[in-house]
C-alpha cells in the first residue's frame, strides 16, 4: 500500500471518530527496510519515522539527516540502560519508558546532555510476561516518579497482544491516560491502526502497510 493510501485511510478514520482532521500522527516504521524502500517515502515529503533498535537506526539516519534534515525519528522498542545515552542524541522521542532505573537513567543523562526526547511511558496492557512495558496498576506511579524528576512525560504507548481484541487493550491505555492528565497515545500498527484511532490514538505506528513485509 503506498503512503497517499495510508494517509486517505487515516483521514477517513478521524472522520468516522468524529475526531479533527491532522489530529493523529503517522510513524513510518521503517526498522529492517532497506533504502530503496525509506527513500521514497523521504522524497515523497514524510518526515516522521519509527525505528525498533537503537543500534540499526544509528547505522543508516544520520547519513539520512544528512540530505533529509527535518527528520523525526522515534524509538519504539525497549531499551537498556546501557544505550540509554545513544539513544537520547539520536532520538526525538522514545515510546518505551517502561521501568524507574530507566527514568533515572533519563533524568541523569538529560542534566548532563542539556536536553531530553519526548517520553511514552509503555504500559504492557495485557499483562504478557515477555513483553516490555509497566503493568497497568503500577503505571501511575511510574508517571508520577518520572515527573517528579522533570521528565517530559507526553503520552503512554501499548502493544496489545497478537491474539486478543486490540479494542480493549486501547480503551485500557485510553483511560490511563486520561486519569494521569496525558494527552497522546501512541497504538495502532499496520493491522490496527483504524480501530486505534476510533479509540483515541494520536500516534499510529505503522511499518509493514506502507513499505512491505520485512524481510
Ligand atoms: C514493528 C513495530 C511496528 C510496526 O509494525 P507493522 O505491523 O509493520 O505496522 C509498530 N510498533 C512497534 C513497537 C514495532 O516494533
Amino acid at each position: 500500500m503506498s503512503l497517499t493510501e495510508i494517509t486517505a485511510r487515516i483521514a477517513q478514520a478521524e472522520s468516522a471518530a468524529k475526531r479533527p482532521a491532522g489530529s493523529v500522527k503517522l510513524i513510518a516504521v521503517s526498522k529492517e527496510q532497506p533504502p530503496e524502500r525509506v527513500l521514497p517515502v523521504l522524497e515523497a515529503g514524510h518526515r516522521l519515522f519509527g525505528e525498533n533498535r537503537v543500534q540499526e537506526a544509528a547505522g543508516k539516519w544520520p547519513d539520512w539527516r544528512q540530505d533529509f534534515t527535518d527528520v523525526e525519528l522515534h524509538l519504539l522498542g525497549p531499551l537498556q540502560t546501557n544505550k540509554a545515552r545513544q539513544a537520547m542524541e539520536l532520538f526525538q522521542a522514545i515510546h518505551s519508558l517502561d521501568r524507574p532505573k530507566l527514568a533515572r537513567t533519563f533524568a541523569r543523562l538529560a542534566q548532563e546532555l542539556g536536553h531530553c526526547p519526548r517520553l511514552f511511558v509503555q504500559v504492557n496492557t495485557g499483562a504478557e510476561p515477555q513483553k516490555a512495558g509497566v503493568l497497568p496498576d503500577d503505571a501511575d506511579s511510574l508517571i508520577a516518579e518520572a515527573r517528579a524528576m522533570d521528565l517530559p512525560v507526553i503520552g503512554l504507548m501499548c502493544i496489545p497482544p497478537l491474539d486478543e481484541d486490540a479494542v480493549a487493550h486501547f480503551s485500557l491505555l485510553a483511560q490511563v491516560a486520561a486519569r494521569n492528565g496525558l494527552d497522546e497515545l501512541s497504538m495502532g500498527m499496520s493491522d490496527d491502526f483504524e480501530t486505534a484511532i476510533a479509540e483515541g490514538a494520536t500516534y499510529i505506528r505503522v511499518g509493514s502497510a506502507i513499505f512491505g513485509a520485512r524481510r
